[in-house]
C-alpha cells in the first residue's frame, strides 16, 4: 500500500513532544520536578450534581430491563433539545435541536469538519491557532510543504499586539476560515463589529467559517458574543463547535458538540447541503457520544448543573488572575487570562519563545508553552496555562517571580 503522504508533512507536532523532550531532559540533569503551567488539561474534580446524574444512568445501565446500547449517532434527542433550549436562554439564539451534533469532544470534530472540503479549498486559519485547525487540513491535502515558518498554500491572519490578537478577514478569497474566541493560545475575545466582519465575507465569499467557542464561559465581561450565532447572518455561513471539557471539567469524560444549522448556504456556491453531509459523515464514521457522558453534559445544563460549572470556570479564572498578576509586578506584558484560562505573556529581552521557555524551566522550574508552537506570529509569546491546582500555580508564578527580579 501507499501511505497518505501528507503526514510527513506535518511539522506542527513538534510543539508538545518537543516540550517534553525538553523538560525531561533537565529532569534528568537536575533531579528536579517542574511546576507545569503549560497543559490546557482540567485538574479539579467532576461537580456533584453531574457526577449524580452520571452515576443514575450507570444504575440504568446495569439493569436488564432499561440497558440500551447505542445510542443515535446524532446524539441523544434530550440532550440536542437541551443545548437547543440552551441556546435560546442563554445567548438569545434560536436553533433546531437537529441543528446540534453530540460529538466526543470538540477536538474530533474539529479536526474531521475538513472531510467536508474539496481537496482545492483554501483555507485561512487565525495565526496563533489550536494546532488541529492547520494540522487535520495539512493531512487532507490541503496545503503544500511546510516552508520552516509556513504552510504553502494557507492563509494565515495574524494576530499580534497592533491589532489586539483579532485580525481582520482575508484580503484574498478563501472558502473556509477557522476562529477561535475567547481564543486558545492569545485569549483575546472577538466584540460583536469583530465577528460580524467575518460574518460579512463568509456571506459575501460563500465561504465557512468553522467556530470554535471551547472556553465561551470564561466570558464574564458585557460586549462579546457567546456564540457566533449572535451575529445577524452566522446560521448561514458558520458552524459552531463547543465541548464540556472545559467548563465541566469533561477533558477525560468527553463530551462536546457541533452546529451544523439547516440553513448554511454556502457550500458550492450558495447550497445548503453541509447539514445533510455532516449527517451522513457522522452516522458513517462515528457511532454516538457515550450515554454516560452524555447524561451528564444534560445535568451540567441545568440550573444546578450550570452553577456548579460557574465555580469550577471561576477556579481557573481565579488562577489566571494570580498568574497574571504575578508576572506583570515582575514587569512581564501580558495579555488574556481575564475572559480566559490562558494568559498570553510577551517574552522579555527580546527573547524569543523558545529561549524564554528554557529561561523560565532552568531558573523557575517552570513548564509553559512557547508561543511559536501554535503558529509563527505566536514566536515572542509564550502560554501560561490556568489549569492547575490553586497551590501549584501560587508556587509557579511565585517561582517564575524570583527568577525574574
Ligand atoms: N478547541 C480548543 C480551542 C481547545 O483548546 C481544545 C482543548 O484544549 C479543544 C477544542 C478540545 O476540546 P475537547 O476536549 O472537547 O476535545
Amino acid at each position: 500500500m501507499k501511505v497518505n503522504s501528507n503526514f510527513g508533512k506535518l511539522a506542527g507536532g513538534y510543539l508538545f513532544p518537543e516540550i517534553a523532550r525538553r523538560t525531561k531532559a533537565w529532569q534528568e540533569r537536575t533531579g528536579f520536578e517542574p511546576l507545569r503551567l503549560g497543559i490546557g488539561n482540567t485538574t479539579e474534580a467532576l461537580t456533584p450534581h453531574i457526577v449524580d446524574a452520571m452515576k443514575k444512568k450507570l444504575d440504568i445501565l446495569s439493569d436488564r430491563a432499561t440497558y440500551t446500547g447505542y445510542g443515535d449517532e446524532q446524539g441523544d434527542f434530550a440532550l440536542r433539545k437541551a443545548l437547543c433550549d440552551f441556546y435560546l436562554r442563554e445567548y438569545g439564539v434560536s436553533l433546531a435541536p437537529t441543528d446540534f451534533f453530540i460529538s466526543d469532544g470538540a477536538k474530533s470534530d474539529a479536526a474531521n469538519i475538513q472531510e467536508l472540503f474539496s481537496p482545492d479549498s483554501v483555507i485561512a486559519v487565525a495565526d496563533p491557532a489550536y494546532p488541529v485547525y492547520v494540522d487535520s487540513n495539512v493531512v487532507g491535502g490541503r496545503t503544500g510543504l511546510f516552508n520552516g515558518n509556513t504552510y504553502d498554500g494557507f492563509v494565515y491572519l495574524e494576530s499580534t499586539e497592533e491589532n489586539g490578537f483579532i485580525p481582520e478577514p482575508p484580503s484574498c478569497q478563501v472558502d473556509v476560515i477557522y476562529l477561535c474566541f475567547p481564543n486558545n493560545p492569545t485569549g483575546a475575545v472577538a466584540t460583536k463589529e469583530q465577528l460580524g466582519r467575518f460574518v460579512d465575507y463568509a456571506i459575501r465569499e460563500k465561504c465557512l467559517i468553522v467556530f470554535d467557542a471551547a472556553y465561551v464561559d470564561y466570558i464574564r465581561h458585557e460586549g462579546y458574543p457567546r456564540s457566533i450565532y449572535e451575529i445577524e447572518g452566522a446560521r448561514d455561513c458558520a458552524v459552531e463547535i463547543n465541548s464540556f471539557s472545559k467548563n465541566a471539567g469533561f477533558t477525560g469524560v468527553r463530551l462536546g458538540w457541533t452546529v451544523v444549522p439547516e440553513t448554511l448556504a454556502v457550500a458550492d456556491g450558495g447550497q445548503s447541503v453541509l447539514h445533510g453531509m455532516w449527517n451522513r459523515r457522522q452516522c458513517t464514521f462515528f457511532n454516538g457520544a457515550s450515554n454516560v457522558a452524555q447524561a451528564g453534559g444534560l445535568a451540567a445544563l441545568d440550573e444546578i448543573g450550570r452553577a456548579e460549572c460557574r465555580s469550577l470556570v471561576d477556579y481557573y479564572l481565579g488562577n489566571a488572575r494570580i498568574i497574571r498578576e504575578g508576572l506583570e509586578s515582575v514587569g512581564i506584558v501580558c495579555y488574556g487570562g481575564v475572559d480566559s484560562p490562558y494568559v498570553w505573556a510577551k517574552c522579555p529581552d527580546g527573547m524569543g519563545s523558545w529561549e524564554f521557555f528554557d529561561y523560565l524551566l532552568e531558573k523557575a522550574h517552570v513548564v509553559v508553552t512557547p508561543g511559536a508552537g501554535f503558529g509563527p506570529a505566536g514566536e515572542g509569546f509564550v502560554r501560561v496555562s490556568s489549569y492547575g491546582h490553586r497551590e501549584n500555580v501560587v508556587a509557579a508564578v511565585e517561582s517564575i517571580k524570583r527568577s525574574l527580579s
